[in-house]
């Protein structure tokens, strides 16, 4: 029996171009609907790489909803962050106080990305959990796609042909071009921004009192430190608390259009970057091995997610910065309300009705946070304003988007014959 009780409804035949968290998470909620589902992923994830991931309450309410495990995980609680002045004086400021599960119905969590893309991708193909496994195609690009009549066709030359084609292909989407029929690319940011990251053993800590701060109160939440120039220096424990992940954002004196987006860099970048900082914080920064800079970069707004029946999720739609810790949490938001829409029984003239509702639903809300990330890091002014705005906070910690797309479901296309999903609709009743 599938999952919407139609034992003789017929699955559809859905293709994920792109196996990150946007591609594993939309294939475990189509699986979890009774679809068939394929999974095309250019790279051969022979070496998973990687810093950790914020996933905040309405992120960790789609994982549940997912059927994912928190051990296997290896996620950490996150109880807040402790803000203080890169000169080590001044008081400390204390962000995201409220604890989380009383305030918005979920944990908090820190997870080590390879983590949770390993949970996810158990979800999506593991032989346990509900409906027919994903079959993941590693080192199989997506070349284009016929949006309209759901041809795609990859970079090995063979084409195939589904009901439904999900870009979620990161930022730099080929299904976006096939979908929007143009080139778009997320443009170097009004301040180009960029990002040191690396992550260390919690045991290279070990006898350097000078950084006991790091781990007070058992490292359940972040230490931030910032710059009036805008340094921005975080950190946060992941993997059952045995590393410890660091960012240090920062303007790019680079030249954008001459480097790759991910490259290796070096402690002494680091240092010479974050200059400013006082001894206390040196400490930590002198600890930094396998020092990588990413550029941050964000989509502009775009045309559309959706053509035919084939539509965009994740950061191929909404490529965002980390600012507010929230794009784990948007590429789940799109992949549960995408499926949610599209129940077992579906018939595939109905999918361009379902991908614009999608669209309707999902378009305002991810480019919202994706502008405010950019904002928020770029504008001095508004620096901080996601960790001192209760209203900001609950606009996106309480969003469920299970609910979400249940109660439009219901509203607008479950007829005596097609009923909204019991795993959806027990969402929508909480
Ligand atoms: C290797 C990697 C490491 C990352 N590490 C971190 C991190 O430490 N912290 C953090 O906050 N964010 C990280 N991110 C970004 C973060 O995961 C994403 O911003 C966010 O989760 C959105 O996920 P996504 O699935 O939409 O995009 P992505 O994570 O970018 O995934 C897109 C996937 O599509 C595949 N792909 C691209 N083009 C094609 C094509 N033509 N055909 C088929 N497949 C294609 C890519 O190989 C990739 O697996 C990382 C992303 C990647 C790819």
């Amino acid at each position: 029996m599938y999952p919407s009780g139609d034992a003789n409804a017929k699955p559809l035949q859905v293709a994920i171009c792109g196996a990150g968290i946007a591609g594993f998470a939309a294939a475990a909620a189509f699986r979890r609907q009774g679809h068939i589902v394929e999974i095309f992923e250019s790279s051969a994830f022979s070496k998973e790489v990687g810093a950790a991931v914020g996933v905040p309450p309405n992120a960790t309410l789609i994982l549940k909803h997912l059927g994912y495990s928190k051990e296997r995980a290896r996620a950490v609680d996150y109880f807040g962050s402790q803000s203080r002045d890169c000169s080590g004086e001044g008081p400390i400021f204390h962000a995201f106080a409220r604890p989380s599960t009383q305030t918005w119905g979920n944990e908090w969590m820190m997870v080590h990305r390879v983590d949770l893309h390993n949970e996810i991708r158990y979800l999506a193909t593991g032989a346990e959990g509900k409906g027919t496994p994903a079959k993941l195609h590693l080192s199989t690009a997506v070349e284009s796609c016929d949006p309209e009549k759901g041809i795609l066709t990859l970079a090995n030359g063979r084409v195939r042909q589904f009901d439904l084609i999900v870009g979620a292909d990161g930022i730099y989407s080929k299904t976006r071009t096939s979908v929007l029929g143009k080139v778009v690319e997320a443009p170097i940011a009004s301040k180009p921004t960029a990002a040191f990251r690396w992550v260390m053993p919690v045991s290279a800590l070990e006898g350097k009192p000078e950084l006991d701060w790091l781990l007070k109160e058992g490292a359940q939440g972040g230490r931030v430190t910032v710059s009036k120039e805008g340094h921005f220096l975080l950190c946060y424990p992941c993997r059952d608390k045995t590393l410890i992940n660091s960012i240090a954002i920062h303007l790019d004196k680079r030249d954008q259009t001459k480097i790759g987006r991910n490259v290796a860099s070096s402690k002494e970048e680091l240092l010479e970057e974050f200059k400013c900082y006082a001894p206390k914080f040196k400490a930590w920064m002198e600890l930094a091995e396998g020092v990588r800079i990413w550029q941050l970069r964000t989509m502009p707004v775009l045309d559309t997610w959706v053509n035919g029946r084939t539509c965009l999720i994740g950061d191929a739609a909404h490529a965002m910065f980390p600012t507010l810790g929230q794009g784990a949490a948007m590429v789940l938001e799109d992949s549960v309300v995408l499926a949610g829409l599209i129940p077992l029984g579906t018939r595939p003239d109905q999918i361009n009705q379902r991908l614009r509702a999608y669209e309707g639903l999902r378009k305002e809300r991810g480019e919202f946070v994706a502008r405010q990330a950019e904002l928020q890091a770029v504008v001095p002014e508004m620096r901080g304003t996601y960790s001192r705005s209760f209203e900001m906070q609950d606009k996106l910690m309480f969003y469920d988007a299970p609910k979400v797309a249940a109660e439009y479901y219901q509203k607008h296309f479950a007829s005596k014959e097609q009923k909204a999903p019991a795993a959806y609709l027990e969402r929508a009743r909480l």
